[in-house]
């Protein structure tokens, strides 16, 4: 081995679920949004301007930013815009936690925490969720290097009341709390107003999912203008134009359709509960998710099976072979149609 070799930095790479293609698969595995992006969205896009890709883009993202200040009653200094949610959590990993001293994260939660840590450098111990897959606010209470947290958790979809949220936040005003809200839109209180009381807040969202914009990479935080500034100062450090043309523009218009966004997140959430009562039905039980997944484990047959036959049948859910997750499947809400031909499935397969 050259030692240009040795001196590589090495990493465990997080893994993102399957992008299988062709029309006949029914995709529930990666928690994207069934219905398409917002009819404004559409129309911004033919209207688009191509000759404008010749200029870069504008660093700031002035546009989306007003556009989620006037919308979340903040100001834009409150707010940061990035790639993703992955881009401002990294972003937010690498500008918070630099003690030197443990951060704290659940130790169910979403895989992409330890990535992270392990890239930075930042020294990390996980918090263990109760059997029902709970976070107590109560393990919380100790010294540490800042806290992470998804809520509601990730793959479980269980959701922290705000109070809990706020619990966190109280007990650990020394460091950097992040609440990772990638899927509060479909049932739980998010903590953006606490920002005003906690300088120490960052609150963390994305277009990915109840905004049906995976594939444009849209995320932003929220916080005090101090935590926003600290990470301008870090992403004017690594890459300015983090924000293409087309993100601001379309990111902007999806948050102006507010009704599209209220009526497919509605309908997502009853096809949801509906799921719920259907998964019950054929012997599966689950946490009562507050998102647009479900967490489902079966009386009798191993989640890996079912997990295999459905991939046969080119329906794909999300399966974890880890300790304490191999008993369970993730499975995305899609349409009705969608639920109807995987439970149609899952009916005839569970009966033989
Ligand atoms: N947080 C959680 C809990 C997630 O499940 C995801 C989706 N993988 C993300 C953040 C990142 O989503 P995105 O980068 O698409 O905004």
């Amino acid at each position: 081995m050259g030692l240009w070799e040795e001196h590589i930095r090495k990493v465990v790479p997080y893994v993102p679920g399957e992008q299988p293609q062709g029309d006949r698969v029914i995709k529930l595995n990666t928690n994207e949004n069934p219905y398409p992006p917002a009819p404004g969205v559409i129309k911004a896009l033919r209207e688009m301007n191509p000759e404008l890709l010749r200029r870069y883009p504008d660093p700031s993202a002035c546009q989306l930013k007003e556009t989620l200040a006037g919308y979340c009653h903040l100001g834009t200094d409150n707010i940061f815009v990035g790639v993703g949610s992955d881009d401002v959590l990294g972003m937010a990993f690498l500008t918070f936690f630099n003690s030197g001293k443990p951060i704290l994260f659940p130790d169910v939660t979403y895989s992409f925490y330890p990535v992270w840590a392990d890239l930075f450098g930042i020294p990390y111990e996980t918090v263990k969720v109760t059997g029902a897959f709970e976070i107590l606010p109560e393990d919380y209470r100790r010294e540490c290097g800042g806290i992470v947290f998804p809520n509601p958790n990730a793959p479980t979809g269980i959701c922290l009341p705000l109070s809990q949220v706020e619990d966190i936040v109280r007990q650990n005003q020394d460091v950097v709390v992040i609440v990772d809200e990638a899927y509060i839109d479909f049932g739980g209180e998010s903590a953006r107003n606490l920002i005003h009381r906690y300088e120490n807040l960052l609150v963390v969202q994305t277009f990915s999912k109840s905004r049906s914009m995976a594939g444009m990479r849209i995320g932003y935080a929220m916080g005090s203008r101090k935590l926003i500034k600290a990470m301008e100062d870090v992403k004017y450090s690594y890459n300015s134009y983090t924000m293409n043309y087309a993100s601001i523009v379309l990111g902007a218009a999806a948050v102006r359709d507010d009704q599209y966004f209220k009526e497919t997140v509605g309908k997502i959430i009853e096809t949801r509960e509906r799921a719920k009562g259907k998964f019950a039905g054929l012997g599966f039980s689950g946490t009562d998710s507050r998102t647009n997944f479900l967490f489902v484990s079966h009386e009798r047959v191993p989640a890996a099976e079912i997990f295999r036959a459905l991939r046969e049948r080119q329906i794909y859910v999300r399966y974890f072979p880890v300790p304490r997750l191999d008993q369970y499947l993730r499975v995305t809400v899609g349409t009705d149609d969608e639920m109807e031909e995987m439970f149609g499935f899952l009916e005839t397969y569970l009966d033989s």
